[in-house]
């Protein structure tokens, strides 16, 4: 394996390439996904050691669409997740956080500080007025976001919606109660 990552990437897509069968346009599939309401949206965290097309048992037969940002946060998804109401109408939303997150070991206070070491000092106020979604209590971080995208105006009242907690020790899902 080359030394360079993207390098590496990129001769594995070309390799994928070869042998690669477009998928349905995205009009045909999204009708589909509007008429029948069974589209589920996943929201999770951006860590690598998550894989939740793996956790879920996701293949051609069970597919969901992607949300990822740091932590699985709802307050930085809800463009995108109101976005896709639009276009797939998904009749579930899942958030899913998970034990060992980055955002439950680094804080709002410790990423403020970090950014401040090298960002201009013109946009100090920005950071210190930004939320960055820190997670003090996994429960807790889940009803909250399950709350905020109840709550939202631009998702569908009909809309499910499951907080889910992933244990990334034993690779089981619980609901968040
Ligand atoms: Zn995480």
């Amino acid at each position: 394996m080359s030394n360079d990552p993207l390098a590496e990437m990129l001769r594995r897509n070309a390799t994928l390439a070869e042998t690669y069968q477009p998928p349905p346009p995205l009009p045909a599939m999204a009708a589909a996904s509007r008429a029948s309401g069974t589209g589920v949206v996943v929201l999770s965290c951006s860590d690598p050691r998550l894989n939740p097309y793996q956790i879920l048992g996701l293949d051609h037969t069970l597919k969901a669409t992607m949300v990822r940002n740091a932590g699985g946060r709802a307050f930085d998804a809800i463009r995108t997740l109101a976005t896709l109401q639009t276009i797939g109408a998904p009749g579930t939303i899942v958030v899913m956080h998970h034990t060992d997150c980055g955002l439950t070991h680094y804080h709002d206070r410790d990423i403020k500080d970090a950014l401040f070491q090298f960002a201009p000092s013109d946009a100090h106020d920005l950071i210190e007025t930004t939320k960055f979604g820190e997670i003090t209590d996994l429960e807790k971080s889940i009803k909250e976001d399950v709350a905020i995208l109840k709550a939202s105006p631009l998702i569908k009242n009909s809309t499910r919606i499951i907080g889910l907690l992933y244990d990334i020790t034993t690779g089981l899902l619980s609901e968040a109660k």
